[in-house]
């Protein structure tokens, strides 16, 4: 099963891909981690895609495509795959076709996890994130992962100022992918303003 999980930061997409990653056994890529470790090893990559991510815009088609042109065909892929950020753009979801149907594996599913704009900033401002096993927690969870004991961070694209781009980006660049999917009938809409277990039972009946 390949699946796009779709929706603006902070809706909820990581959250339902880690459940649907322990539960389902899927692969889980998601573009937003992998660069986070490029600027953190200060690879190329990285280098070239920290400036981007610190202002909250989108790391340029080029690069994100390159990448996972090449992370789309490790050998964790071939059960299937949760894609969690990508594509954000239509380049991006036509270039995501090209490399699905040479490897002879169409995508499923595009899941949309809807929240309303204002409640994302408050969820974002208070997001704390671990740096040790990525987990994603708020504020009030404390200074210490509960998965692990690891320190809990707020990343530096979670600011207010920051978030509010992030959230004009997704509205011009990324939102013309909902009615791209709903195009080729594989758009399913859940309310993401909900408790993570309500949501994820909506993700799994979309399954
Ligand atoms: P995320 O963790 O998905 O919120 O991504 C964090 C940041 O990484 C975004 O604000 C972008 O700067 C960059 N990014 C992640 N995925 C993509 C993508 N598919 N296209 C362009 N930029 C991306």
């Amino acid at each position: 099963m390949n699946i796009v999980l779709l929706g603006a930061p902070g809706a909820g997409k990581g959250t339902q891909a880690a459940r649907l990653v322990s539960e389902e056994g899927l692969c889980h890529i998601s573009t937003g981690d992998i660069l986070r470790a490029a600027v953190k090893n200060e690879t190329e990559l990285g280098k070239k895609a920290k400036e981007y991510m610190d202002a909250g815009e989108l790391v340029p088609d080029e690069l994100i495509i390159d990448l996972m042109r090449e992370r789309i065909q490790q050998p964790d892929t071939e059960k299937g795959v949760i894609l969690d950020g990508f594509p954000r753009t239509t380049t991006q979801a036509v270039a995501l076709d090209g490399m699905l149907n040479e490897l002879g594996r169409p995508l499923d599913v595009a899941i949309l996890i809807d929240v309303d704009p204002e409640v994302i900033v408050k969820r974002l401002s208070s997001r704390r994130m671990c740096r040790a096993c990525g987990a994603i927690g708020t504020e009030a969870d404390g200074a210490s992962c509960k998965a692990c004991g690891g320190e809990m961070y707020q990343r530096d694209d979670d600011n207010e100022k920051t978030v509010r781009n992030r959230l004009e980006v997704y509205e011009k660049s990324t939102s013309p992918l909902i009615d791209y999917y709903r195009g080729c009938e594989l758009l399913v809409s859940i309310d993401g303003d909900r408790d993570p277990d309500e949501v994820y039972a909506d993700v799994k009946a979309a399954l």
